[in-house]
């Protein structure tokens, strides 16, 4: 099992020096995040000890759950992925030493009202015509920006985030995030962070400027049943 796991990891790994070194990139500039949603914490383990630090949810009982258990280690971080609701701006807090997902003031409100030490989070942007999809219309994005930069102390604004449209070349989707990326850095010039690239389209991803991949089933294997 692990064998097989850390076969996929290193895998991976691989495909995204290849990828990086086509475009120019230096790999060390890009953080891989393991999704290990659906999966059990003993997975996780045994991705930590392979290595693994970041690792990504998207549901905020997975996230509480799987980090209370494995509480011991210290130096992983968790990265929220998923849509974020008001209620739960504590657990997910309590949790996630990143946010990827702030789409809206309240979220952004909600998440500092916790207070606590200084969280990251990152902008998540729409890249559809779809407002059901999650993310911030382009059209918002600075108005959001300046919004986490002045009414939000707590809150230390990274970047932007994406997920690739199902029915567009990945690769046109994520030149669009880069132009969005640049756009956000004109009003928070340190929000370098570029969260883009799943299991399907990492390496367009890379092409496009991405420093976050989050890549679940090309390294943890198929997801188990929604538990
Ligand atoms: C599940 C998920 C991923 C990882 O998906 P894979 O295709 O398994 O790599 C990445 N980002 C988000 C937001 C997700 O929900």
């Amino acid at each position: 099992m692990t064998d097989d796991l850390a076969a996929r990891l290193a895998a991976v790994d691989a495909r995204i020096d290849v990828a990086a070194a086509a475009v120019g990139r230096n790999p060390a500039g890009i953080t891989r995040i393991v999704v290990t949603k659906f999966h059990q914490a003993e997975l996780v383990a045994e991705l930590h000890a392979l290595g693994v630090r970041d690792v990504g949810e998207n549901r905020q009982q997975e996230l509480t759950a799987k980090s209370e258990l494995l509480r011991r280690f210290d130096d992983l971080r968790w990265h929220f992925i998923g849509q974020a609701q008001t209620n739960k701006a504590r657990a997910i807090r309590e949790s996630a030493s990143a946010v990827h997902s702030v789409d809206r003031p309240r979220i952004a409100e909600a998440l500092d009202a916790v207070g606590g030490e200084t969280l990251d989070v990152l902008l998540q942007v729409n890249l559809t015509e779809d407002p059901a999809r999650g993310g911030v219309a382009p059209s918002g994005l600075e108005g959001l920006a300046e919004h986490v930069l002045s009414a939000c102390p707590t809150l230390r604004l990274r970047g932007v985030m994406a997920v690739a449209p199902l029915h567009e070349a990945p690769a046109s989707a994520f030149e669009r995030l880069a132009g969005h990326s640049s756009r956000v850095r004109s009003v928070a010039p340190d929000a370098d962070w570029i969260s883009a690239g799943m299991t399907g389209d990492f390496v367009e991803a890379i092409a496009a400027g991405a420093t976050h991949l989050r890549i679940g089933s090309a390294i943890t294997g198929p997801r188990p049943e929604r538990r």
